[in-house]
């Protein structure tokens, strides 16, 4: 196996994930295999407790892992199906050891961060690099690492010297160490900075491990004197320092890596040249390009609850962006904060209630994303009723498909007071509640989690006819509440159809509306698998539906062409 480092200096947010997952593209393109790994240097066993205000959504994974977001990047970048272990945290390597030492297998010896965590950072790195990712059998041939965090961390030591551990044992040749930094510009000269990048160079020497290459990240291309003085104070290769400067969108910056020849510096390192292929980036290219160049926007207006930081719902925003590519659009989301929809924000904030309103009425489709607690529930509900009301197409992704079934019963059953588990313990009529195996005292890990089959209960529901399969679809789930089975038989009678369920036929997943252009809810999270180049089927259905195409590709998918 080989390694490929990527740890980060001076500052946090430069954009490692984006840079670890390009490096993955372009040895991908050399026809190398690519597995990654992603060190998260925080207590907490995994994402799943973790706020999506303060870290982003949390990316979960086909065998159930609740990850920290970079992996969505790898998966899509890469299109590979990652596992839960390939997202290390302290939290999993100190409870490993801390069960070992419970169990008594360390036989009476002191337990210390050094050798015992070091070496079950090791374990863990040197056995899930061995995972295969991409459905082919056998192991990848590199495994790229991303260390998060900055190098200096107290947090991040253990991991640092674990991965100057790694780096000797596994041999030179095995081993390639690229180190992520910003070069800021001062002053009215504009001049480019390399102190800081010196400073985080040498504290990583400091800890024993070298850089073969730098990928430092400017708002503009570095200068030919900036990258000579970064060789010469760095003591790495000119040709081993990499630029990344900004770029109109994320798909170049695999390209930018492949113009600067980082594929031909890592091979080298790695002792690869000889089996490797020039860089195929045709497709990367082609997407990069037409990216840039679309100019008619589809406005998108998304309601939710953690509008503030776009980061918290990543995977749905990528998502839309993949449908809209394929029907060449622009994707123009309107972030409207649920709450802002809700009549009492009409008192207190007019403005704000003003604008939301403005901002869905003038939007060609709506989505309501998943979430969690009740903050801005009612806005939901009144987005969906508007949607369902006027013709506007739908998307309901977990929470928002729960939101349709509680606007549904309210609004159509006139039951007023119909609502989940979840906001109201005392509701008459719930119309959503809690999953009997959920846990309600532990929060990590306790919900229904993963890929679980949705089975089609008909053929010629638009959500089969999208994912072109009339039997079943197999998508990611994350939730603790679900349609009550028991009023299923009401809402399908009063025109609310659930065409697929899961393999007991007792679990709702998805209904639709017939009759409206595009209304559905589905309990999965479809944005979780969708891919550049492979959109997810049903915010392509959104977005055809927003622009009264959907038809038109249904038909022409059911003639074959
Ligand atoms: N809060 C809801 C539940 O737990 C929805 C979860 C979600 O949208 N991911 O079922």
């Amino acid at each position: 196996m080989k390694y490929v480092l990527i740890t980060g200096g001076v500052v946090s947010g430069l954009g490692k994930g984006v840079t670890a997952s390009s490096i993955g593209v372009v040895l991908q393109a050399c026809g190398l295999r690519v597995t990654s790994i992603k060190i998260d240097p925080y207590l907490n066993t995994d994402a799943g407790t973790m706020s999506p205000f303060e870290h982003g959504e949390v990316f979960v994974l086909d065998d159930g892992g609740e990850v920290d977001l970079d992996l969505g990047n790898y998966e899509r970048f890469l299109d590979v199906t990652l596992t839960k272990d390939n997202n290390i945290t302290t939290g999993k390597i100190y409870q490993s050891v801390l069960d070992k030492e419970r169990k008594g297998d360390y036989l009476g010896k002191t337990v210390q961060v050094v050798p015992h965590i070091t070496d079950a950072i090791k374990d863990w790195i040197e056995s899930v690099a061995l995972i295969p990712v991409d459905g082919r059998e056998g192991p990848a041939d590199v495994c790229v690492i991303e260390l998060g965090g900055t190098v200096g961390d107290i947090e991040s030591m253990p991991f640092i010297e674990a991965l100057r551990q790694l780096s000797f044992s596994v041999g030179q040749d095995n081993f390639c160490l690229i180190h992520v930094s910003l070069i800021p510009v001062l002053g009215v000269v504009g001049e480019q900075k390399t102190k800081p990048t010196q400073h985080s160079v040498r504290e990583l020497r400091a800890l024993g491990l070298t850089p073969h290459l730098l990928a430092c990240r400017s708002a503009q291309p570095l200068l030919d004197n900036t990258k000579a003085k970064l060789s010469q104070f760095c003591h790495v290769e000119a040709a081993n320092i990499l630029n990344i400067h900004d770029v109109p969108n994320i798909w170049h910056v695999p390209l930018l890596l492949r113009n600067q020849n980082a594929h031909h510096s890592i091979l080298k390192q790695l002792n690869l040249l000889s089996i490797a292929a020039p860089p195929d980036l045709e497709a990367w290219t082609r997407r990069a390009e037409t990216y840039d160049n679309l100019t008619d926007s589809v406005r998108i207006a998304m309601v939710g609850k953690y509008v503030g930081l776009t980061d918290s719902y990543l995977s749905v925003v990528k998502a839309l962006l993949h449908a809209c590519i394929a029907c060449s659009l622009k994707p123009s989301i309107d972030w409207i904060a649920a709450s802002d929809l809700e009549d009492d924000t009409a008192q207190s904030a007019p403005e704000a209630h003003a604008a939301a309103w403005k901002s869905l009425r003038n939007a060609e489709c709506v989505l309501v994303p998943g979430g969690f607690g009740d903050r801005g529930v009612c806005g939901m509900i009144l987005a969906a009723k508007y949607a369902r009301e006027n013709n506007v197409p739908y998307l309901g992704i977990c929470l928002g498909m729960q939101i349709s079934v509680i606007e549904y019963a309210r609004s159509v059953l006139g039951l007023e007071k119909a609502n989940s588990h979840e906001f109201d313990e005392d509701t008459p009529n719930p119309v959503v509640i809690f999953m009997p195996e959920g846990s309600r005292t532990h929060m990590g890990s306790t919900m229904r989690l993963g890929s679980r089959r949705t089975l089609f209960q008909t053929p010629d529901c638009v959500t089969s006819e999208l994912y072109c399969n009339p039997h079943y679809v197999d998508e990611r789930h994350r939730h603790r509440y679900e349609v009550n089975p028991d009023v299923i038989g009401v809402l399908e009678e009063a025109g609310l159809k659930f065409v697929g369920k899961d393999e007991t036929g007792k679990r709702m997943e998805v209904l639709e509306l017939p009759g409206h252009p595009f209304y559905v809810g589905v309990q999965f999270h479809p944005e979780f698998k969708s891919r550049p180049g492979k959109p997810s089927a049903l915010f392509l259905g959104l977005i055809l539906s927003a622009r009264g195409k959907l038809e038109a590709y249904l038909t022409r998918h059911q003639n074959g062409s």
